[in-house]
């Protein structure tokens, strides 16, 4: 009877992730889609708190201190977070679930090790795999804490001839595996620990020479292992809201990956064994020093008045700014004026998948304005204005003509085919990607400097008075 109630509870749960993950992929139902999934979870975690252990008392103290800690710390971490650092809480989160798939494998095998319970071979190859792959996607995921976090530099991690090496700790890995798992039923301690202690290794170092504009589809990838890692727990423990849980994440990471590779035109094998992403420097400029053009709000502001049509790229930088609703004030007066304003969404603009389309729904914009890279492209030659604000690996064209460049190769927002093109940002800084921008030297692009929510402000007045 117990046993029933806890299965129709753990199916409730999962219809209200399934529902709840089927609402969050549009902006209008996505609040409620992730209210729904915390209440699926919620139910899913009361109703394991009333299955009985075999052999053992459900130990609610540790359990409650356990969820006491850990709630108070996800729920400080979720309030004080800036938007701008939601990539870095992401990662840390998504590695500690690894973290824990880890923590159960490892005791589980460690009382096979010492004969307490004993394993099936297809339950060690479980117990392997849930291992492998919670313990790559916790120190992957911190490694890659550190890099988004500036913490870590790239070229302090990453070792000549690193693909190679990742290749061989994958191999060894995987030789060890099957050496130990065919070796019995009974590993011993000591290989459990070396097999736990390379696979740790390897997340740190598969991660290591990722940098530049690869950094998403990392992410995403790591986010799928502990996904995966959490399913192959639900399999150890026979608990079905896991595996259910554990398929949901693993399988939207995986699809995200897909896209995300598309997007920056990688395949999935070159990330797999971290084949991609070396840190070039991209091309030195010689000669003499080039010169950027500077344009003032005024003058900007007459010529938005006047044009046409007007293209917002947005990037980084406007999440920083925190300037999505001043675009949306100058929208309104260009549209109130009967100039027709698009933004142009870049699959990585920003610092996580769909931060763009966020930011912008915060500040209301509606959904059809928004066109995604393909229709941006294809819109830019008849686009009199296009305004980058504070985007700029996104838009930098040493993704088509710099092989020696990071973002070598990924598709980009062609904006310097429009007629005109204003950059804003701070200064002549570079990106994430760490590499100088030609776009800024271009002879149809002007610089606007200063922070995008001020520049942004002091162009509405701009803008005001030339309507009044
Ligand atoms: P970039 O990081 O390339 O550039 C952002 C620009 O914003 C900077 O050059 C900076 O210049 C400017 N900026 C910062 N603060 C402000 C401000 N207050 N006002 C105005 N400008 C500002 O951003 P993009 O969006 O173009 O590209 C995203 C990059 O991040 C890509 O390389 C992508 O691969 C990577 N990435 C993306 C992830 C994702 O999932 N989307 C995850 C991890 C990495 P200045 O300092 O001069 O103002």
């Amino acid at each position: 009877m117990l046993i029933t109630a806890v299965n129709l509870s753990y199916l409730l749960g999962a219809t209200a992730f399934v529902i709840g993950l089927r609402q969050m992929s549009t902006p209008d139902t996505a609040r409620k889609g992730n209210l729904l999934a915390t209440i699926g979870m919620a139910i899913a975690i009361l109703a394991t708190l009333f299955l009985p252990i075999s052999g053992a008392d459900n130990n609610y103290i540790w359990i409650f201190g356990a969820m006491t800690i850990g709630g108070i710390i996800g729920y400080i971490s979720a309030i004080r977070i800036e938007m701008t650092a939601m990539p870095q809480m992401v990662s840390v989160f998504n590695g500690l679930g690894g973290a824990c798939a880890v923590v159960l494998a490892f005791t589980e095998l460690v009382q096979i090790a010492d004969g307490r319970i004993e394993a099936t071979l297809a339950q060690l190859l479980i117990l392997f795999l849930t291992l492998l792959i919670g313990a790559v996607a916790f120190t992957g995921s911190m490694l890659a804490y550190g890099k988004l976090q500036g913490l870590v530099d790239d070229r302090n991690v990453t070792l000549p001839k690193h693909n190679i090496l990742n290749i061989a700790i994958l191999v060894i890995l995987l030789v060890l595996c099957v050496y130990v798992i065919s070796n019995g039923s009974q590993p011993s301690l000591f290989w459990i620990s070396s097999i736990l202690v390379i696979a740790l290794l390897y997340g740190f170092s598969f991660v290591a020479p990722i940098g530049g504009a690869d950094m998403p589809v990392v992410i995403s990838l790591l986010n799928a292992f502990t996904g995966l890692s959490a399913a192959a727990a639900g399999l150890i423990y026979d608990n079905n809201i896991m595996l259910v849980g554990g398929i949901l994440v693993g399988s939207a990471g995986i699809i995200l990956t897909i896209v995300m590779c598309k997007a920056m035109n990688r395949s999935l094998f070159n990330v797999l064994i971290g084949g991609f992403g070396e840190n070039h420097e991209g091309k030195k400029q010689e000669g003499e020093a080039q010169l950027a053009k500077e344009i003032t709000c005024s003058d900007l502001s007459v010529q938005l008045f006047y044009s046409n049509s007007v293209l917002v790229v947005p990037g980084y930088g406007l999440a920083v700014a925190q300037a999505q609703k001043v675009v949306k004030r100058m929208d309104n007066l260009l549209s109130a004026n009967g100039v027709d304003v698009k933004y142009a969404i870049h699959p990585v603009a920003g610092r996580m998948p769909g931060h763009m389309n966020v930011l912008l729904a915060e500040a209301d914009v509606p959904y059809p304005k928004l066109l995604d890279m393909e229709d941006a492209n294809e819109a830019m030659a008849n686009t009199d204005m296009v305004i980058v604000i504070g985007a700029n690996d996104v838009v930098n064209p040493a993704a088509y003509d710099d092989p020696a460049s990071p973002v070598y190769g990924m598709p980009v927002i062609n904006v310097w085919e429009a007629k005109n093109v204003v950059v804003m940002k701070r200064s002549m800084s570079p990106g994430y990607a760490g590499i100088q921008n030609q776009l800024f030297f271009h002879h149809k692009t002007k610089m606007l400097f200063g922070d995008a929510k001020n520049t942004l402000d002091q162009l509405n007045d701009e803008l005001k008075t030339l309507e009044s």
